[in-house]
């Protein structure tokens, strides 16, 4: 089942990853790091969006695509530099020297709202702020149908691949399990199978939170890991690398604390992440153990933060979650 939807989701993301692994390693610069200069990530989160736009659209010319930027900054023509170095990037992976008013289209093809009954949603880069810190970020992909998650993939450029290497690949197709591929060998089409942890008892997990305090409450993240009885230190990861994290039981807990009550989680930061833990055995809600609930356009408007974990704990962990959180308000 998807497996053409697999495969047109396998051949972008591998594409733009490699875009996005170049731009970082050209672009995030000491100077740019010093200047807190972010035309890295806005030249390759454009261009991201654009390669994964171009490839959906090859395979899957009629599906909607929900995502994160919109071209409006590009067509203006004060940004003639970024357009041109965007073009620059984007030509590395579409072949016939697309020009600028094809990239823009690209990426225009991803402003639908969600609200036809399939349609795709993608995070070019997720965890701009570690990109720019030269550290874990995630293209992210996923695809649903009637507002379930049918197909979910995390290319994750500089997470370890697990056997001496750098960057790994993982997707997730509903019923059908969760694997890890290789992010840079187009070859790899099988991959390999990945499990959570299998942990039963929370003193033995260790939990995975945001690097960036303002997308997630770490005080509230360290007091439910106290009362969890759970010694190990927080590890602080960018972007869905945490759901990878997860699903391949390099942790056994995702904590998501809600740090403003009007935020509303964006959909593309959520769907490929969470059905590749579901389909590696885990389970995911929000913060009051209710499903993540995809009917609501580009945000999940009847959620609350993130929980995800290996499942046997996931009751608990939500239970001592209400508690920290009833006792917080
Ligand atoms: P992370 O790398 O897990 O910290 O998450 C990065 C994502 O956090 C970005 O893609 C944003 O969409 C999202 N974000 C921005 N502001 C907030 C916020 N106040 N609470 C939760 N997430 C946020
Ligand atoms: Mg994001």
């Amino acid at each position: 089942m998807y497996e053409a939807e697999l495969s047109a989701g396998l051949e972008g993301v591998r594409a733009a990853a490699r875009v996005c692994r170049a731009v970082q390693q050209r672009l995030v610069t000491a100077e740019t790091l010093e200047k807190k200069d972010k035309s890295p990530v806005t030249v390759a989160d454009f261009a991201s969006q654009a390669i994964v736009c171009q490839r959906l659209e090859a395979a899957f010319p009629s599906d909607a695509l929900v995502g994160e930027e919109g071209s409006a900054e590009l067509r203006d023509g004060s940004q003639t530099e970024l357009c041109d170095a965007v073009v620059r990037e984007v030509a590395a992976e579409v072949s016939g020297a697309p020009g600028a008013s094809a990239v823009l289209d690209w990426i225009d093809r991803g402003a639908a709202d969600g609200s036809t009954a399939r349609y795709w949603t993608l995070d070019p880069i997720d965890g701009t702020k570690g990109f720019l810190r030269g550290e874990q970020y995630a293209v992210a992909l996923g695809l649903l149908e009637e507002g379930e998650v049918k197909l979910g993939l995390l290319g994750c450029p500089n997470l370890p691949d697990g056997s001496g290497g750098q960057g790994a690949l993982f997707a997730a197709v509903r019923g059908g399990g969760a694997r890890a591929y290789s992010l840079w060998d187009e070859g790899d089409t099988t991959g390999t199978a990945i499990r959570v942890s299998d942990i039963t008892d929370t003193r033995a997990a260790r939990f995975c939170e945001s690097v960036e305090s303002a997308h997630s409450n770490q005080e509230e993240a360290g007091e439910i890991a106290r009362q969890l009885g759970m010694t190990q230190e927080p590890f602080r990861i960018d972007s869905q690398c945490k759901y990878a994290s997860v699903a391949r039981a390099d942790a056994s807990i995702y904590l998501r604390m809600p740090t403003r009550a009007d935020y509303r989680e964006k959909i593309w930061d959520h769907a490929a992440g969470m059905i590749v833990v579901e389909e590696a055995g885990g389970r995911v809600t929000d913060v009051n153990g209710n499903d993540l609930d995809f009917g609501h356009g580009r945000t999940l408007d009847e959620n609350r933060g993130i929980v995800a974990t290996c499942g046997p704990i996931h009751d608990r962990v939500i239970e001592v979650v209400r508690a920290v959180r009833g006792a917080a308000s």
